[in-house]
């Protein structure tokens, strides 16, 4: 199948838009062609996660074998604590959590960068390639990602993270992995330093070219497929077990996640969307006055949602405009020159809707989810769960597991919530660099390691 970039590039292959990550013209890929899935809904429940994952995924790409899908699928996620990599829990009737922190760093980003690694891996392997990852993070993505890669063949991967200012229990996870292959870099500067020390790596083609730089952050396709499957599932679980609408509330920043399971509607699902924030309400908002607005983030109890700029989006633009993507060009534009651009709300999807959580909020829900439910929500899926809907089957998409944030659940419920990986990179070592915000710097350190 072959991919374009929301601004007009093509990439010919599933691969070459996974390696490419970013469109060579500034866009995002998304698949030229959507399969529909209605016909294959009987077949598709009767599959294990994994599989259902190497089905879905085979459907957009046609170099990998349907075999080697199923090897991948089956690697990446046999780490997940879960025996069904993902939980549905039923709180009540029509309110269940789709739980997605099983894996080995505790937040839903393992379901694709487990994914993301393996087909690194699987480059390495059949195409004789060799990359050096190199991303920045304020928090989760970096430890599932260095989780993703780890002892590796030919993959180095280096990631830098502001130094003092993410969770000290995110930092033991990047640190104290002992992997040949794994360079945490302690950025002394904000994550923004540091994303913008890795936006000028890509830009420097001669360099990125000469190390084969690889990225791993949320705009690769790859990442974006990968998530659309524990929509799915949970979606054919729950269609032969409840006679309401299914409705997913989503803890959102970049708009990558809910992307996914929204483009299954596309594919003949029918489900509907909240698109839940915390008080970086830019998404909020957009849908509901047409202004996309640039903003700066907030610190919040749910830091991994502290984003001003939905990079992905700009793939929910493309479809908005039905695939003009002259017109995409133009509204990317006008956004990135003035800072903010309108839009005709009556664009947006019907099955998407916003909502926004205070930060006072989070922890008020999670005291009353404890009371009510006996059960403790993570501060980011605090952000979803008071919007849920009468009359829908609601899925709330828990996005971390509490035992990452021990200290904001502690605050409001007066319990020190545990996980037992956690609990070991306590006693551990940690190998890490402190450098300057130095592009100079950073690059003569990658160029010594690898
Ligand atoms: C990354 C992250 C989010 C936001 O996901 P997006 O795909 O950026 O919308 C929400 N919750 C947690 C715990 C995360 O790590």
């Amino acid at each position: 199948m072959k991919f374009q970039s929301t601004r007009g590039d093509i990439a010919e292959t599933f691969l070459e838009a996974f390696n490419k990550g970013l469109a060579g013209d500034g866009g995002l890929y998304i698949p030229t062609e959507l399969p529909n899935l209605t016909d294959r809904f009987d077949s598709l429940a009767k599959l294990s996660y994994p599989e259902l994952v190497a089905e879905f995924m085979s459907y957009f790409d046609n170099e990998i074998s349907k075999e080697d899908w199923k090897k991948l699928a089956a690697k990446s996620y046999e780490a997940f604590a879960s025996k069904d990599v993902v939980s549905l829990v039923e709180l009540t009737k029509d309110l269940h959590v789709l739980e997605l922190f099983h894996g080995p760093t505790l937040a839903f980003k393992d379901f694709a960068l487990q994914i993301v690694g393996n087909l690194y891996e699987y480059e390495v392997r059949v195409h004789g390639k060799r990359y050096t990852i190199v991303g920045a993070t304020s928090g989760d993505t970096g430890s599932a990602a260095i989780h993703s890669v780890l002892n590796k063949e030919n993959i180095d991967i280096f990631i830098m993270y502001p130094k003092g200012k993410i969770a000290p229990l995110q930092e033991l996870q990047i640190t104290t992995t002992v992997a040949h292959n794994v360079f945490p870099i302690s950025i002394e500067g904000t994550f923004d330093d540091a994303q913008a020390i890795v936006k000028k790596l890509f830009a420097d083609t001669e360099f990125s070219q000469h190390i084969n730089l690889a990225a791993v952050n949320s705009i690769n396709i790859a990442r974006i497929l990968a998530q659309s499957a524990y929509y799915l599932y949970a979606f054919l679980k729950l269609r032969s077990t409840t006679k309401l609408p299914i409705k997913f509330v989503v803890p959102t920043g970049n708009f990558g996640n809910i992307l996914s399971g929204w483009l299954l509607t596309k594919m003949g699902m029918d489900a509907s969307f909240v698109a839940a924030t915390n008080e970086n309400d830019v998404l909020h908002k957009l849908f509901t006055t047409g202004m996309y607005q640039k903003q700066s983030a907030q610190s919040t109890h749910a830091p991994s949602m502290d984003i001003q700029q939905a990079s992905n989006f700009e793939r929910l633009i493309y479809y908005m405009f039905e695939g003009d993507t002259e017109r995409v060009v133009r509204t990317m534009k006008e956004f990135n020159e003035k800072g903010n651009v309108a839009f005709d709300t009556n664009l947006f999807p019907k099955n998407i809707t916003t909502a926004t959580t205070s930060n006072e909020n989070i922890i008020e829900v999670i005291k009353s989810f404890f009371t009510q439910y006996n059960y403790i929500l993570d501060p980011h899926t605090a952000c979803a769960a008071p919007h849920i809907t009468p009359g829908y089957c609601n899925v709330i998409l828990a996005t971390a597991s509490p035992a990452k944030f021990p200290d904001t659940i502690e605050n409001a419920i007066k319990v020190h919530p545990t996980d037992p990986r956690l609990e070991s990179v306590k006693d551990l070592p940690q190998q890490k660099v402190e450098l300057p915000a130095d592009i100079e710097k950073v690059k003569k350190y990658i160029l010594e390691t690898i």
